[in-house]
């Protein structure tokens, strides 16, 4: 069941529950199917590679082995989204204007970035 979420790539979000509670970064992808998203420097795994190995997600590169550090996707849930004007975890509302539904903060009404393009 995918969840409901104004949070889109490129956003600011902080983690709110977890051991990673209170960290920010960017969004960098989301999977709505999933309800996860993966957030910039946020819940870093590392993965240890032998070398010679060629990792199937890396289109083919090449690694040289040792630490592959990536990060581990988050339930949507447990990820806030923080309002680049007030510098706070807001809510997100849609307001509707002349250009359609646009996501503004509920504490300032400032405009959200769109969404990114082929995101
Ligand atoms: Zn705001």
């Amino acid at each position: 069941m995918a969840v409901k979420t104004h949070i889109v790539k490129g956003d600011t979000v902080m983690v709110r529950r977890g051991k990673e509670r209170g960290k920010r970064g960017t969004v960098k992808a989301v999977f709505p199917r999933e309800g996860v998203a993966t957030v910039e420097g946020v819940n870093v795994v590392k993965r240890h590679t032998k070398q010679g190995t060629r990792s199937q997600n890396m289109g083919g590169a090449a690694q040289t082995g040792g630490i592959l550090e990536k990060e581990a996707a988050l339930p949507l849930s447990v990820l806030q989204y923080v309002c680049p004007k007030c510098n706070a975890p807001s809510r997100l509302r849609h307001q509707h204007g002349a250009q359609g539904a646009q996501r503004v903060c509920s504490r300032c009404g400032e405009p959200a970035r769109e969404a990114a393009k082929g995101a």
